[in-house]
C-alpha cells in the first residue's frame, strides 16, 4: 500500500491545512486563493477563476487526484482506514446526479451574483457543509461505498471529473503483465473497472477514477503505474 501511505500523509497535511484556514484563521481569510484573487477583481472574478483553476485547468493536468490526495471532507474516511479492502462497487446511472447538483449550484450562483448579493460561505455554512458530507458518508459508507459523496453529488467533484477526462495524469496498465484477475475492479473506491481499459491497452480515462493507486498498491502483477502523458483517443 505504498501509494496509500503517502496519499494519507499529503492528506493529511492538507486536512491540518484547510482547518487552520476555515475554524482557526476565520471567515475573512477564508481561503488564501480567494482572497488574492479578490484583490481589484470582485466576488464574481475571484469565483469564476477559482473555479476554472480547481475544476478546469488543474484536472486538464492531474486530473481528479484533487479528489483523493487534497479534498478532506470526505477523505477523512481514507484518513480512519476505510479505503482498505474490497468495495466491489458496479457503475449505475445515480453517478450522473452529481452533474445535476453542479447545474442547480452553477444557476443558483450565476442568479445571485447577477443579484449582486453573492458571497463567499461563511465558517458557519462550511462548518455545517462539512458536518453534513461526513455524517451523510459515514450513514452511506457501508451500502454505497466510503467516496459515496464523490460518486454521487461533489459539485466541485463533477466538474472536476468531467475535464479528467482529458487530463495528462492517468492510471496506465501493462497488458503483457495484466492477468486479467479482477483485483483492481473489485478493490476500487470508486467502482473502476482498471482491468477493461488494460485490455484494451488504453490508459484510463474514465471520469470515476480519482487517481488514488489503490489498484496500483494492490494489482499482485504490478501491471499499474502513474503516466504523465497526452491520449491521443481523448483528445
Ligand atoms: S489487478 Fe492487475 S493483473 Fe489483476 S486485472 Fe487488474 S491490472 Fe490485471
Ligand atoms: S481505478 Fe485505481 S486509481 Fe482510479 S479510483 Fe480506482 S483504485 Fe483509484
Amino acid at each position: 500500500m505504498a501509494f496509500q501511505k503517502k496519499r494519507i500523509a499529503v492528506m493529511l497535511f492538507f486536512t491540518a491545512f484547510w482547518f487552520y484556514l476555515f475554524y482557526v484563521m476565520g471567515t475573512v481569510e477564508l481561503s488564501l486563493t480567494v482572497a488574492v484573487l479578490e484583490i481589484g477583481m470582485g466576488i464574481a472574478g475571484a469565483a469564476l477563476i477559482f473555479t476554472l483553476l480547481r475544476c478546469v485547468i488543474t484536472p486538464l493536468f492531474f486530473g481528479r487526484a484533487f479528489c483523493s490526495w487534497v479534498c478532506w471532507s470526505p477523505g477523512l474516511f481514507d484518513l480512519v482506514g476505510l479505503y482498505r479492502g474490497k468495495t466491489n462497487l458496479k457503475k449505475n446511472k445515480w453517478l450522473y446526479l452529481k452533474y445535476a447538483v453542479a447545474a442547480i449550484m452553477i444557476f443558483f450562483g450565476v442568479r445571485s451574483l447577477l443579484a449582486g448579493n453573492a458571497s463567499f460561505p461563511t465558517r458557519e455554512v462550511s462548518m455545517m457543509k462539512d458536518i453534513s458530507v461526513i455524517t451523510l458518508g459515514l450513514l452511506l459508507a457501508f451500502p454505497l461505498g466510503h467516496r459515496n459523496f464523490c460518486r454521487y453529488l461533489c459539485p466541485p467533484g463533477s466538474l472536476i471529473a468531467y475535464f479528467s477526462k482529458w487530463g495528462l495524469l492517468k492510471i496506465e496498465g501493462d497488458q503483457t503483465k495484466c492477468k486479467q484477475c479482477g483485483t483492481c475492479e473489485t478493490n476500487c473506491p470508486m467502482g473502476v473497472s482498471a482491468k477493461i481499459y488494460v485490455q484494451n491497452e488504453d490508459r484510463i480515462y474514465d471520469r470515476e477514477c480519482i487517481l488514488c493507486g489503490k489498484c496500483i498498491d494492490i494489482c499482485p502483477e504490478h501491471a499499474l503505474k502513474y503516466s504523465f502523458k497526452r491520449d491521443k483517443n481523448t483528445w
